[in-house]
Protein backbone atom coordinates (compact mmCIF):
# COMPACT_ATOMS: atom_id res chain seq x y z
CA UNK A 1 0.00 0.00 0.00
CA UNK A 2 1.05 3.44 -0.77
CA UNK A 3 0.14 6.52 -1.31
CA UNK A 4 0.02 8.74 -4.97
CA UNK A 5 -0.68 12.45 -6.13
CA UNK A 6 -0.21 14.58 -9.44
CA UNK A 7 -1.24 17.98 -9.56
CA UNK A 8 -1.46 20.37 -12.76
CA UNK A 9 -2.58 23.70 -11.74
CA UNK A 10 -1.99 27.40 -12.17
CA UNK A 11 0.13 28.56 -9.34
CA UNK A 12 3.69 26.73 -7.82
CA UNK A 13 2.11 23.33 -6.70
CA UNK A 14 4.77 22.13 -3.97
CA UNK A 15 3.25 23.35 -1.10
CA UNK A 16 0.17 21.67 -2.40
CA UNK A 17 1.26 18.88 -3.05
CA UNK A 18 3.02 18.51 0.21
CA UNK A 19 -0.75 18.97 1.68
CA UNK A 20 -1.84 16.52 -0.62
CA UNK A 21 0.58 14.06 0.11
CA UNK A 22 -0.02 14.45 4.00
CA UNK A 23 -2.96 13.47 3.44
CA UNK A 24 -2.00 10.15 2.39
CA UNK A 25 0.54 9.51 5.00
CA UNK A 26 -1.31 6.78 6.30
CA UNK A 27 -0.74 4.93 3.36
CA UNK A 28 3.16 4.70 3.62
CA UNK A 29 5.56 5.93 6.38
CA UNK A 30 8.76 4.44 5.16
CA UNK A 31 9.56 6.82 2.12
CA UNK A 32 8.35 10.24 1.17
CA UNK A 33 9.29 11.60 -2.22
CA UNK A 34 7.70 14.42 -4.90
CA UNK A 35 8.92 15.70 -8.13
CA UNK A 36 7.94 18.93 -9.80
CA UNK A 37 8.68 20.20 -13.17
CA UNK A 38 9.25 23.86 -14.59
CA UNK A 39 10.94 23.00 -18.16
CA UNK A 40 13.35 20.44 -16.16
CA UNK A 41 12.54 17.84 -13.35
CA UNK A 42 12.85 18.63 -9.61
CA UNK A 43 12.87 15.89 -7.13
CA UNK A 44 13.18 15.24 -3.25
CA UNK A 45 12.82 12.00 -1.77
CA UNK A 46 14.26 10.14 0.93
CA UNK A 47 13.47 7.75 3.75
CA UNK A 48 10.91 7.84 6.69
CA UNK A 49 7.35 10.81 6.49
CA UNK A 50 7.01 13.69 4.93
CA UNK A 51 7.86 15.60 7.68
CA UNK A 52 11.14 14.55 7.86
CA UNK A 53 11.75 14.53 4.38
CA UNK A 54 10.51 18.39 3.51
CA UNK A 55 11.66 19.12 7.08
CA UNK A 56 13.21 22.54 6.19
CA UNK A 57 12.42 25.42 3.74
CA UNK A 58 15.78 24.59 1.69
CA UNK A 59 14.26 21.29 1.13
CA UNK A 60 11.16 22.80 -1.01
CA UNK A 61 12.62 25.98 -2.36
CA UNK A 62 14.01 24.24 -5.48
CA UNK A 63 10.88 22.22 -6.26
CA UNK A 64 9.00 24.94 -8.42
CA UNK A 65 7.25 24.45 -11.46
CA UNK A 66 2.54 23.90 -11.63
CA UNK A 67 2.90 20.70 -12.63
CA UNK A 68 3.63 17.64 -9.72
CA UNK A 69 3.96 14.00 -8.63
CA UNK A 70 4.47 12.78 -4.68
CA UNK A 71 4.17 9.80 -3.12
CA UNK A 72 4.55 8.10 0.30
CA UNK A 73 6.22 4.49 0.28
CA UNK A 74 5.33 1.19 2.80
CA UNK A 75 7.48 -1.55 0.98
CA UNK A 76 6.77 -4.62 -0.30
CA UNK A 77 8.54 -5.34 -3.36
CA UNK A 78 11.89 -3.46 -2.93
CA UNK A 79 13.46 -3.37 0.13
CA UNK A 80 13.37 0.10 2.24
CA UNK A 81 16.25 1.90 0.49
CA UNK A 82 16.89 5.24 -0.57
CA UNK A 83 17.09 3.57 -4.11
CA UNK A 84 13.47 2.61 -3.77
CA UNK A 85 11.71 5.23 -2.79
CA UNK A 86 9.40 6.95 -5.49
CA UNK A 87 8.84 9.28 -8.00
CA UNK A 88 11.24 7.69 -10.51
CA UNK A 89 11.95 9.31 -13.92
CA UNK A 90 14.19 8.28 -17.47
CA UNK A 91 15.62 11.29 -19.58
CA UNK A 92 14.53 9.09 -22.64
CA UNK A 93 11.93 9.56 -24.39
CA UNK A 94 10.91 13.29 -23.48
CA UNK A 95 11.56 12.75 -19.61
CA UNK A 96 9.15 10.37 -18.30
CA UNK A 97 8.41 10.65 -13.80
CA UNK A 98 6.30 8.10 -12.64
CA UNK A 99 4.49 7.28 -9.00
CA UNK A 100 2.63 3.93 -8.31
CA UNK A 101 0.58 2.01 -5.81
CA UNK A 102 0.54 -1.85 -6.27
CA UNK A 103 2.29 -4.67 -6.90
CA UNK A 104 3.82 -6.09 -10.35
CA UNK A 105 3.05 -9.89 -9.67
CA UNK A 106 5.75 -11.26 -12.61
CA UNK A 107 8.32 -8.70 -11.35
CA UNK A 108 11.52 -10.60 -11.45
CA UNK A 109 10.74 -12.15 -15.05
CA UNK A 110 9.68 -8.49 -16.27
CA UNK A 111 12.70 -7.31 -14.86
CA UNK A 112 14.64 -10.05 -16.25
CA UNK A 113 13.48 -9.43 -19.72
CA UNK A 114 14.10 -5.37 -19.49
CA UNK A 115 17.77 -5.97 -19.04
CA UNK A 116 18.37 -8.98 -21.22
CA UNK A 117 16.30 -8.47 -24.09
CA UNK A 118 15.63 -4.48 -24.07
CA UNK A 119 19.14 -3.81 -22.50
CA UNK A 120 17.94 -1.45 -19.93
CA UNK A 121 19.61 -1.05 -16.47
CA UNK A 122 17.55 -0.71 -13.30
CA UNK A 123 18.61 1.08 -10.72
CA UNK A 124 16.38 0.08 -7.99
CA UNK A 125 14.46 -2.97 -6.91
CA UNK A 126 11.21 -1.39 -7.26
CA UNK A 127 8.83 -2.81 -9.21
CA UNK A 128 7.77 0.32 -10.25
CA UNK A 129 11.33 1.32 -12.21
CA UNK A 130 9.81 -1.90 -14.78
CA UNK A 131 6.34 -0.37 -15.03
CA UNK A 132 8.34 2.87 -16.48
CA UNK A 133 10.50 1.05 -18.47
CA UNK A 134 7.87 -0.35 -20.40
CA UNK A 135 6.02 2.78 -20.81
CA UNK A 136 8.82 4.52 -22.15
CA UNK A 137 10.03 1.61 -24.29
CA UNK A 138 6.73 1.70 -25.98
CA UNK A 139 6.89 5.80 -26.15
CA UNK A 140 10.15 5.58 -27.88
CA UNK A 141 9.41 4.43 -31.17
CA UNK A 142 6.60 6.74 -31.99
CA UNK A 143 7.34 8.83 -35.22
CA UNK A 144 6.44 12.48 -33.67
CA UNK A 145 7.72 14.71 -31.07
CA UNK A 146 4.58 14.22 -29.19
CA UNK A 147 2.63 11.67 -28.22
CA UNK A 148 -0.91 11.34 -29.19
CA UNK A 149 -3.67 9.42 -26.68
CA UNK A 150 -3.63 6.41 -29.18
CA UNK A 151 -0.48 6.18 -28.77
CA UNK A 152 -0.45 6.01 -24.73
CA UNK A 153 -2.79 4.09 -24.99
CA UNK A 154 -0.80 1.78 -26.72
CA UNK A 155 1.77 2.43 -24.34
CA UNK A 156 -0.29 1.71 -21.29
CA UNK A 157 -1.50 -1.60 -23.35
CA UNK A 158 2.14 -2.52 -23.40
CA UNK A 159 2.17 -1.50 -19.56
CA UNK A 160 -1.12 -4.13 -19.02
CA UNK A 161 0.62 -7.00 -21.47
CA UNK A 162 3.78 -6.81 -19.34
CA UNK A 163 3.38 -6.23 -16.42
CA UNK A 164 1.01 -8.42 -14.36
CA UNK A 165 -0.41 -7.75 -10.75
CA UNK A 166 -2.43 -4.27 -9.56
CA UNK A 167 -1.41 -1.18 -9.25
CA UNK A 168 -2.86 2.62 -9.80
CA UNK A 169 -0.30 4.65 -11.77
CA UNK A 170 0.34 8.43 -12.28
CA UNK A 171 3.07 9.84 -15.15
CA UNK A 172 3.95 13.05 -16.05
CA UNK A 173 5.81 13.08 -19.89
CA UNK A 174 7.39 16.10 -19.53
CA UNK A 175 5.86 19.39 -21.44
CA UNK A 176 3.29 16.79 -23.04
CA UNK A 177 0.74 16.24 -19.70
CA UNK A 178 0.02 14.12 -16.97
CA UNK A 179 -1.45 10.21 -17.39
CA UNK A 180 -2.71 7.85 -15.20
CA UNK A 181 -4.24 4.74 -14.60
CA UNK A 182 -5.88 1.93 -12.63
CA UNK A 183 -5.11 -1.71 -13.22
CA UNK A 184 -7.52 -3.92 -15.33
CA UNK A 185 -9.54 -5.02 -12.37
CA UNK A 186 -9.15 -1.30 -10.37
CA UNK A 187 -7.95 -3.64 -7.52
CA UNK A 188 -5.79 -0.77 -6.24
CA UNK A 189 -8.45 2.72 -5.79
CA UNK A 190 -7.16 6.37 -8.14
CA UNK A 191 -9.53 9.30 -8.09
CA UNK A 192 -9.10 12.07 -10.61
CA UNK A 193 -10.47 15.62 -9.66
CA UNK A 194 -10.66 18.97 -11.35
CA UNK A 195 -11.38 22.19 -10.61
CA UNK A 196 -12.74 24.81 -13.47
CA UNK A 197 -13.47 27.98 -10.99
CA UNK A 198 -9.95 29.46 -12.19
CA UNK A 199 -8.89 30.89 -15.40
CA UNK A 200 -7.22 27.34 -16.64
CA UNK A 201 -9.01 24.34 -15.43
CA UNK A 202 -6.51 22.74 -12.59
CA UNK A 203 -6.49 18.83 -12.26
CA UNK A 204 -5.50 16.35 -9.11
CA UNK A 205 -5.41 12.81 -8.90
CA UNK A 206 -4.82 10.82 -5.73
CA UNK A 207 -5.60 7.19 -4.35
CA UNK A 208 -8.16 8.68 -2.01
CA UNK A 209 -10.48 11.48 -2.28
CA UNK A 210 -9.96 12.55 1.03
CA UNK A 211 -6.83 14.00 -1.24
CA UNK A 212 -9.81 16.19 -3.11
CA UNK A 213 -11.67 17.43 -0.23
CA UNK A 214 -8.34 19.04 1.32
CA UNK A 215 -7.11 20.84 -1.51
CA UNK A 216 -10.85 22.04 -2.21
CA UNK A 217 -11.26 19.95 -5.78
CA UNK A 218 -15.35 19.34 -5.36
CA UNK A 219 -15.64 17.89 -9.09
CA UNK A 220 -13.87 14.18 -8.59
CA UNK A 221 -14.68 10.72 -9.53
CA UNK A 222 -12.76 7.10 -9.48
CA UNK A 223 -10.89 6.19 -11.97
CA UNK A 224 -12.57 3.36 -13.79
CA UNK A 225 -10.85 -0.18 -13.89
CA UNK A 226 -8.29 -0.71 -16.71
CA UNK A 227 -9.03 3.17 -17.53
CA UNK A 228 -6.38 5.76 -18.85
CA UNK A 229 -6.48 9.69 -18.54
CA UNK A 230 -4.20 11.87 -20.35
CA UNK A 231 -4.62 15.77 -19.31
CA UNK A 232 -2.88 17.77 -22.30
CA UNK A 233 -0.87 20.48 -20.27
CA UNK A 234 -0.89 22.74 -23.26
CA UNK A 235 -4.85 22.81 -24.18
CA UNK A 236 -5.90 21.21 -20.51
CA UNK A 237 -8.05 19.17 -22.20
CA UNK A 238 -8.35 15.97 -20.72
CA UNK A 239 -8.71 12.37 -23.02
CA UNK A 240 -10.03 9.35 -21.80
CA UNK A 241 -10.38 6.07 -23.03
CA UNK A 242 -9.78 2.22 -21.81
CA UNK A 243 -7.71 -0.01 -23.49
CA UNK A 244 -9.70 -2.28 -25.66
CA UNK A 245 -8.08 -5.74 -24.92
CA UNK A 246 -9.00 -5.40 -21.42
CA UNK A 247 -12.47 -3.69 -21.34
CA UNK A 248 -14.07 -6.65 -20.77
CA UNK A 249 -12.20 -7.41 -17.00
CA UNK A 250 -14.36 -7.44 -14.33
CA UNK A 251 -14.19 -4.38 -11.56
CA UNK A 252 -12.43 -5.65 -8.36
CA UNK A 253 -11.62 -3.32 -6.01
CA UNK A 254 -9.61 -4.18 -2.96
CA UNK A 255 -11.95 -4.99 0.30
CA UNK A 256 -9.55 -4.24 2.75
CA UNK A 257 -9.73 -0.42 1.54
CA UNK A 258 -12.90 0.10 3.25
CA UNK A 259 -11.94 -2.42 6.04
CA UNK A 260 -8.73 -0.61 7.16
CA UNK A 261 -6.04 1.23 4.51
CA UNK A 262 -8.31 4.09 3.46
CA UNK A 263 -9.34 7.33 5.56
CA UNK A 264 -13.14 7.35 7.04
CA UNK A 265 -13.65 10.62 5.16
CA UNK A 266 -12.55 8.53 1.66
CA UNK A 267 -15.27 7.72 -0.74
CA UNK A 268 -13.48 4.54 -2.60
CA UNK A 269 -15.70 3.52 -5.62
CA UNK A 270 -18.24 6.27 -4.51
CA UNK A 271 -19.00 4.41 -0.51
CA UNK A 272 -18.03 6.14 1.97
CA UNK A 273 -15.48 4.40 4.22
CA UNK A 274 -16.40 5.83 7.52
CA UNK A 275 -20.27 4.50 6.74
CA UNK A 276 -18.71 0.98 5.78
CA UNK A 277 -17.26 0.32 8.48
CA UNK A 278 -20.32 1.48 10.86
CA UNK A 279 -22.43 -1.00 8.94
CA UNK A 280 -19.54 -4.03 9.79
CA UNK A 281 -19.72 -3.21 13.16
CA UNK A 282 -23.96 -3.09 13.32
CA UNK A 283 -23.02 -6.63 11.67
CA UNK A 284 -20.09 -7.83 14.23
CA UNK A 285 -22.87 -6.89 17.02
CA UNK A 286 -25.10 -9.69 15.37
CA UNK A 287 -22.48 -12.18 15.77
CA UNK A 288 -21.42 -11.19 19.08
CA UNK A 289 -24.97 -11.47 20.02
CA UNK A 290 -24.98 -15.41 19.15
CA UNK A 291 -22.40 -16.28 21.44
CA UNK A 292 -24.48 -14.39 25.18
CA UNK A 293 -21.46 -13.06 26.74
CA UNK A 294 -21.22 -11.45 29.78
CA UNK A 295 -19.80 -8.13 28.75
CA UNK A 296 -19.48 -5.08 30.65
CA UNK A 297 -18.09 -2.80 28.07
CA UNK A 298 -17.03 -2.55 24.50
CA UNK A 299 -13.45 -1.15 23.75
CA UNK A 300 -12.05 0.01 20.45
CA UNK A 301 -8.35 -0.91 19.45
CA UNK A 302 -7.39 3.08 17.83
CA UNK A 303 -8.24 4.43 15.45
CA UNK A 304 -9.31 2.68 12.32
CA UNK A 305 -11.94 0.13 14.55
CA UNK A 306 -13.50 3.45 16.37
CA UNK A 307 -16.58 3.68 13.97
CA UNK A 308 -17.47 0.30 14.13
CA UNK A 309 -16.80 -0.24 17.79
CA UNK A 310 -19.40 2.34 18.83
CA UNK A 311 -22.39 0.94 16.24
CA UNK A 312 -21.19 -2.38 17.69
CA UNK A 313 -21.96 -1.02 21.51
CA UNK A 314 -24.83 0.70 20.20
CA UNK A 315 -26.65 -2.39 18.80
CA UNK A 316 -26.24 -4.50 21.49
CA UNK A 317 -26.94 -1.56 24.16
CA UNK A 318 -23.75 -2.16 25.93
CA UNK A 319 -21.06 0.73 27.42
CA UNK A 320 -18.42 2.22 25.31
CA UNK A 321 -15.44 3.66 26.75
CA UNK A 322 -12.16 4.82 24.78
CA UNK A 323 -9.73 2.46 27.24
CA UNK A 324 -6.83 2.21 24.75
CA UNK A 325 -5.21 5.50 24.49
CA UNK A 326 -2.54 5.60 21.55
CA UNK A 327 0.57 7.85 20.96
CA UNK A 328 -0.09 9.79 17.12
CA UNK A 329 3.37 9.90 17.15
CA UNK A 330 4.35 6.75 16.33
CA UNK A 331 3.30 5.24 12.80
CA UNK A 332 0.71 2.40 12.19
CA UNK A 333 1.95 -1.03 13.56
CA UNK A 334 0.53 -2.96 10.29
CA UNK A 335 2.91 -0.91 8.06
CA UNK A 336 6.10 -1.52 10.31
CA UNK A 337 8.23 -3.71 8.00
CA UNK A 338 9.53 -6.46 10.75
CA UNK A 339 7.40 -8.49 13.32
CA UNK A 340 9.98 -7.22 16.26
CA UNK A 341 9.55 -3.82 15.41
CA UNK A 342 6.09 -4.48 15.36
CA UNK A 343 5.23 -5.57 18.60
CA UNK A 344 7.48 -3.26 20.32
CA UNK A 345 5.81 -0.48 18.48
CA UNK A 346 2.10 -1.32 19.87
CA UNK A 347 3.63 -1.29 23.49
CA UNK A 348 4.55 1.90 22.75
CA UNK A 349 1.98 3.44 21.02
CA UNK A 350 -0.80 1.78 23.30
CA UNK A 351 -1.31 2.59 26.98
CA UNK A 352 -4.36 1.26 28.54
CA UNK A 353 -6.74 3.64 31.04
CA UNK A 354 -6.45 1.10 33.62
CA UNK A 355 -10.41 1.92 35.38
CA UNK A 356 -11.64 0.97 32.03
CA UNK A 357 -10.48 -2.49 32.49
CA UNK A 358 -10.53 -3.26 36.69
CA UNK A 359 -12.72 -6.04 37.40
CA UNK A 360 -14.56 -5.83 33.38
CA UNK A 361 -15.72 -8.00 30.60
CA UNK A 362 -14.30 -5.68 27.96
CA UNK A 363 -15.17 -6.81 24.65
CA UNK A 364 -11.77 -5.82 22.14
CA UNK A 365 -12.83 -4.48 19.04
CA UNK A 366 -10.36 -4.38 16.36
CA UNK A 367 -10.62 -4.00 12.22
CA UNK A 368 -8.13 -7.83 11.48
CA UNK A 369 -6.35 -9.93 13.14
CA UNK A 370 -2.79 -10.28 10.84
CA UNK A 371 -0.54 -12.31 12.69
CA UNK A 372 -1.59 -12.46 16.07
CA UNK A 373 1.00 -10.66 17.35
CA UNK A 374 -0.52 -7.06 17.61
CA UNK A 375 -4.03 -8.79 18.97
CA UNK A 376 -2.06 -10.78 21.89
CA UNK A 377 0.06 -7.59 22.83
CA UNK A 378 -3.41 -5.59 23.37
CA UNK A 379 -5.14 -9.09 24.99
CA UNK A 380 -2.29 -9.14 27.63
CA UNK A 381 -2.49 -5.46 27.96
CA UNK A 382 -5.78 -5.58 29.27
CA UNK A 383 -5.12 -8.33 31.70
CA UNK A 384 -2.46 -6.63 33.15
CA UNK A 385 -4.72 -3.33 33.65
CA UNK A 386 -7.34 -5.98 35.44
CA UNK A 387 -9.77 -7.00 33.06
CA UNK A 388 -11.42 -10.21 34.39
CA UNK A 389 -12.43 -11.86 31.17
CA UNK A 390 -10.86 -10.25 27.43
CA UNK A 391 -13.11 -10.98 24.39
CA UNK A 392 -11.76 -10.05 20.87
CA UNK A 393 -13.45 -8.91 18.05
CA UNK A 394 -12.57 -8.52 14.33
CA UNK A 395 -15.43 -6.64 12.01
CA UNK A 396 -13.43 -8.26 9.62
CA UNK A 397 -13.50 -12.09 8.36
CA UNK A 398 -10.36 -14.47 9.11
CA UNK A 399 -7.29 -13.51 7.20
CA UNK A 400 -6.19 -16.51 5.25
CA UNK A 401 -3.72 -15.92 2.45
CA UNK A 402 -0.89 -13.45 1.38
CA UNK A 403 -1.70 -10.35 -0.62
CA UNK A 404 0.28 -10.18 -3.78
CA UNK A 405 -1.48 -7.01 -4.87
CA UNK A 406 0.90 -4.43 -2.84
CA UNK A 407 0.26 -5.25 0.69
CA UNK A 408 2.72 -6.38 2.76
CA UNK A 409 1.13 -9.70 4.34
CA UNK A 410 2.94 -11.86 1.85
CA UNK A 411 3.99 -15.11 3.24
CA UNK A 412 1.50 -17.85 4.11
CA UNK A 413 2.95 -18.41 7.35
CA UNK A 414 2.49 -15.06 9.09
CA UNK A 415 -1.67 -16.08 9.27
CA UNK A 416 -3.18 -16.83 12.77
CA UNK A 417 -6.25 -17.72 11.54
CA UNK A 418 -4.51 -20.22 8.70
CA UNK A 419 -5.82 -23.74 9.43
CA UNK A 420 -6.79 -23.13 13.16
CA UNK A 421 -10.54 -22.57 14.30
CA UNK A 422 -11.36 -19.67 16.60
CA UNK A 423 -11.01 -21.60 19.76
CA UNK A 424 -7.54 -21.89 18.75
CA UNK A 425 -6.98 -18.34 17.66
CA UNK A 426 -8.22 -16.87 21.11
CA UNK A 427 -6.35 -19.02 22.67
CA UNK A 428 -2.87 -18.26 20.95
CA UNK A 429 -3.78 -14.46 21.29
CA UNK A 430 -4.68 -15.22 25.08
CA UNK A 431 -8.46 -14.20 24.74
CA UNK A 432 -11.46 -16.00 26.80
CA UNK A 433 -13.25 -15.72 23.17
CA UNK A 434 -12.23 -14.65 19.35
CA UNK A 435 -15.24 -13.38 17.16
CA UNK A 436 -14.97 -12.83 13.62
CA UNK A 437 -17.45 -10.89 11.34
CA UNK A 438 -18.47 -13.36 8.48
CA UNK A 439 -17.58 -12.30 5.21
CA UNK A 440 -20.61 -11.76 3.44
CA UNK A 441 -21.32 -9.32 5.87
CA UNK A 442 -17.77 -7.62 5.37
CA UNK A 443 -18.43 -7.45 1.60
CA UNK A 444 -22.66 -6.27 2.43
CA UNK A 445 -21.16 -3.19 4.29
CA UNK A 446 -19.84 -2.04 1.40
CA UNK A 447 -22.00 -3.46 -1.35
CA UNK A 448 -24.81 -1.06 0.46
CA UNK A 449 -23.14 2.25 -0.67
CA UNK A 450 -23.14 1.44 -4.26
CA UNK A 451 -25.21 -1.03 -5.52
CA UNK A 452 -23.23 -0.66 -8.65
CA UNK A 453 -20.24 -3.07 -7.47
CA UNK A 454 -20.51 -6.68 -8.08
CA UNK A 455 -17.79 -8.27 -7.02
CA UNK A 456 -14.31 -7.61 -4.80
CA UNK A 457 -10.52 -8.79 -4.73
CA UNK A 458 -10.91 -10.55 -1.53
CA UNK A 459 -8.02 -13.01 -2.09
CA UNK A 460 -6.48 -12.58 1.47
CA UNK A 461 -9.73 -13.60 3.04
CA UNK A 462 -10.54 -17.15 0.67
CA UNK A 463 -7.37 -17.80 -0.85
CA UNK A 464 -8.54 -17.56 -4.34
CA UNK A 465 -6.74 -14.87 -6.48
CA UNK A 466 -8.44 -12.94 -9.40
CA UNK A 467 -5.65 -12.46 -11.32
CA UNK A 468 -4.28 -14.94 -13.90
CA UNK A 469 -0.68 -15.03 -13.46
CA UNK A 470 -0.37 -15.91 -9.89
CA UNK A 471 0.58 -19.85 -10.07
CA UNK A 472 2.19 -21.75 -6.95
CA UNK A 473 5.63 -20.74 -8.56
CA UNK A 474 5.22 -17.29 -8.40
CA UNK A 475 3.97 -17.10 -5.13
CA UNK A 476 6.93 -18.91 -4.38
CA UNK A 477 9.11 -16.43 -5.63
CA UNK A 478 7.20 -13.47 -4.53
CA UNK A 479 6.92 -15.02 -0.92
CA UNK A 480 11.06 -15.68 -1.41
CA UNK A 481 11.40 -12.27 -2.80
CA UNK A 482 9.91 -10.71 0.63
CA UNK A 483 11.85 -12.71 2.74
CA UNK A 484 14.06 -11.14 2.02
CA UNK A 485 13.48 -7.61 1.62
CA UNK A 486 12.53 -8.08 5.00
CA UNK A 487 15.74 -9.74 5.78
CA UNK A 488 17.54 -6.61 4.65
CA UNK A 489 15.53 -4.40 6.25
CA UNK A 490 15.95 -5.90 9.79
CA UNK A 491 19.64 -6.46 9.04
CA UNK A 492 19.95 -2.73 8.04
FE1 LIG B 1 -6.92 -6.28 -0.92
FE2 LIG B 1 -6.70 -8.68 0.19
FE3 LIG B 1 -7.05 -8.42 -2.46
FE4 LIG B 1 -4.76 -7.72 -1.28
S1 LIG B 1 -5.63 -9.80 -1.45
S2 LIG B 1 -5.86 -6.58 -2.86
S3 LIG B 1 -5.48 -6.87 0.65
S4 LIG B 1 -8.49 -7.87 -0.83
Amino acid sequence: MCGIIGLMENTEVIERLNRGLLTLQHRGQDAAGVLTYDGRFHTKKGLGLIRDVFSTYDDIRNLRGTIGLGHVRYPTIGGCRFEDAQPFDVNYPFGIAIVHNGNVTNYHSLRRDLELTKKRMLYSTNDVEAILNVFAEALAHIPRSRATFSEILNAVESVFDQAKGAYSVILYISGQGLVAFRDPCGIRPLVFGCRTDTFLPQYAIASESAVMTSLGYKNFRDVESGEVIFIDEKSRRVYSGKVQKYKHYPHIPCIFEWVYFARPDSLIDQVNVYKSRVFMGKYLAQEVKKYELDIDVVIPVPDSSRDAAIELARELGLKYREGLVKNRYIGRTFIMPGTEERSSSVKQKLMPIFAEFKDKNVLLVDDSIVRGNTSQCIVQMAREAGASKVYFASYSAPLISPCYYGIDMQTKREFIARGRNIDMIASLIGADKVIYQPIENMLKAVYLGNNELKDFCKACFTGTYPTAEISAELIEEIENDRHQALKACQSS
